[in-house]
């Protein structure tokens, strides 16, 4: 009994998002991590390669700030990791030097090599490709076992 209740309160710090959003989750451990909504800006570069600034995200934890030169000038920036793996996801900007990089403030940066697209993306496309690939696929296999049928015949 112990052991459920403790189970189930360690379960209790992922939170999830609406099912029917477009969402990007850890591709690690596939918590989910930000809304579609949420996405800022596509155009940042990560240690990784692409990054993503989100306004916000869940399930995510910030490590102490500290100044860093940025392509983009000085900032004061936190690690953040995945609270779920722990794995290092990207960081966040705690503050700008420079007025113009001013909005990146309080944001999420999560390099893209950490997250995979889930829910609602193409779900409908995918499903209507199955079914009708499944169509052909029976269609093509009578067709061929009628050949099969007359070959066999003659
Ligand atoms: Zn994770």
């Amino acid at each position: 009994m112990q052991t459920i209740i403790e189970h189930q309160m360690g379960k209790t710090f992922q939170a999830y998002l609406a099912p029917c959003h477009r969402t990007y989750s850890c591709i690690h451990c596939r918590a989910h991590l930000a809304n579609h909504d949420e996405l800022i800006s596509k155009s940042f570069q990560g240690s990784q390669g692409r990054a993503y600034l989100f306004n916000s995200v869940v399930n995510v934890g910030c490590g102490p700030a500290e100044e860093r030169v940025l392509l983009t000038g000085l900032h004061a920036v936190a690690d953040i990791y995945c609270l779920c793996c722990r794995t290092t996801l990207g960081w966040k900007y705690e503050h700008a030097f420079e007025s113009s990089q001013k909005y990146k403030e309080g944001k999420y940066i999560i390099e893209l090599a950490h997250m995979i697209k889930d829910n609602g993306w193409d779900h409908e496309l995918t499903t209507r490709d199955k079914n009708m690939n499944k169509d052909m696929f029976t269609s093509s296999a009578q067709k061929f076992q009628v050949k099969q049928t007359g070959k066999t015949a003659k």
